[in-house]
C-alpha cells in the first residue's frame, strides 16, 4: 500500500459570513461549504490538515493596494453599503475583516511552504482576488490575494523569481497589472478569449511593459474549448517558458469556472482537465522549485462541478507529490 498523502488545506469558518446575498449573485459561501464536503471525500485516503490563518497585515496588503483604497473599502462596508465600486461586488459588514483574512490564507501558505518544501498547499478563501487592482474592486474580487501573496514571498523569503499560473475561465487582469512592468514576476494565464469574456483583458498581445517586456503570457481559448486544447497549450507554452524563466517558487490562481457546467465562461472543460493540471503543477513545481508551490481559489461558481473539480486538482497534485514531513496541526 502507498503512503498516505497530506493535503494542507487553509481556509477559515469566517470566509461564510461574507454576504453576497440577493439577485442570485453567484459568489456565495455555498461554494466553500461544497469545498469542505469534498475534504471529507479527499479524507477517505489522504490526510488533510487544517489550517485557519490569520488577518495578512495592513502592509503586506499595501504592497499591492493604495491606502486610499484600503480606506474606502473598509468604510464601504461598515456604513452598511450592499456593493462597492459596482453592484457586481456586493458585500456586507464583514466583508473587509474577512478581505484580510483571505489575503492572509496565502501568506499562511506561504509560511508553510517555507518549512515544508513539499507541502501540497490549497487556500480556500472568500473572497476571491485576481480581478482586484490597485485601487478598484472588480468581478467580486476586493483584495489581490495572489498578488499580495506574491510580493509577500518576495519581500519576507526573498523569493525573487516567481511564476504565477493563472487557470481561471477569466483573465486576472489585477494580477497582470500589479507584476506587468516587473522582470521577477511572470504571469501566465490560460483563459477565454477577451472578445467573449469579462474583463475584456488578458489578449495575447499583452505581454508585459517596460523591464516586464516577455514576463506576461496570456493565452486564449475561443468558447467551447475543451480539455486538449487546454493540455497542448499547458505543454507547448506553459512549460517551456518556465523552462527558460526558472522560477524559485509557484503560485496558482485557481479558478474552476472553465468546467463545461458553470456558465460564468463558454469554456467546456471536464473536472479530469483539472486533475492534469495538478500533476503538471506538482511536476513543474518539484522541477524548479524544490517543491514550493501554493494554491489560491478564485473562480468556480457550478456548485457541484466546483466540488469535483477541486477534488480532481487536489488528486492531481497529491498524485505524485512526496510524502512530506510531519506537521502538528489539527487533522480533519
Ligand atoms: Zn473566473
Amino acid at each position: 500500500m502507498s503512503p498516505q498523502k497530506t493535503l494542507f488545506h487553509i481556509s477559515h469558518s469566517r470566509y461564510l459570513q461574507h454576504e453576497t446575498d440577493g439577485d442570485d449573485h453567484p459568489e456565495i459561501p455555498a461554494r466553500l461549504e461544497e469545498v469542505n464536503c469534498q475534504l471529507q471525500r479527499l479524507a477517505r485516503t489522504n490526510q488533510i490538515i487544517c489550517l485557519e490563518p490569520c488577518e495578512a497585515e495592513r502592509r503586506w496588503i499595501l504592497a499591492i493596494h493604495s491606502n486610499d483604497y484600503l480606506l474606502r473599502f473598509e468604510e464601504t462596508a461598515l456604513t452598511g453599503h450592499s456593493y462597492f465600486g459596482h453592484p457586481d461586488n456586493r458585500l456586507g459588514y464583514y466583508t473587509y475583516e474577512i478581505a484580510l483574512l483571505a489575503a492572509g490564507a496565502g501568506l499562511a501558505g506561504i509560511d508553510l511552504a517555507e518549512k515544508e518544501p513539499h507541502a501540497t498547499i490549497f487556500c480556500s478563501v472568500r473572497p476571491p482576488g485576481h480581478h482586484a487592482e490597485k485601487s478598484m474592486a472588480l468581478g467580486f474580487c476586493f483584495l489581490n490575494n495572489v498578488a499580495i501573496a506574491a510580493r509577500y514571498w518576495q519581500d519576507k523569503y526573498q523569493r525573487r523569481r516567481i511564476a504565477i499560473i493563472d487557470f481561471d475561465a477569466h483573465h486576472g487582469n489585477g494580477i497582470q497589472a500589479a507584476f506587468e512592468e516587473s522582470p521577477e514576476v511572470f504571469y501566465l494565464s490560460i483563459h477565454e478569449h477577451p472578445t467573449f469574456s469579462f474583463p475584456g483583458t488578458g489578449y495575447a498581445e499583452e505581454n508585459g511593459t517596460g523591464a516586464g517586456i516577455g514576463m506576461t503570457l496570456n493565452i486564449t481559448l475561443l468558447p467551447g474549448a475543451k480539455d486538449t486544447e487546454v493540455q497542448n497549450a499547458f505543454t507547448r507554452q506553459i512549460e517551456p517558458a518556465l523552462e527558460d524563466f526558472k522560477p524559485e517558487v509557484l503560485i496558482i490562481a485557481a479558478g474552476f469556472d472553465g468546467h463545461r457546467l458553470d456558465d460564468m465562461s463558454g469554456l467546456a472543460y471536464s473536472s479530469m482537465l483539472y486533475r492534469f493540471f495538478g500533476q503538471e503543477i506538482a511536476a513543474l513545481g518539484r522541477r524548479h522549485c524544490q517543491g514550493r508551490v501554493i494554491t489560491i481559489l478564485e473562480g468556480g461558481y457550478h456548485l457541484p462541478s466546483l466540488g469535483e473539480s477541486f477534488t480532481e486538482y487536489c488528486s492531481g497534485l497529491l498524485q505524485s507529490t512526496e510524502e512530506v514531513g510531519k506537521c502538528s496541526s489539527v487533522a480533519l
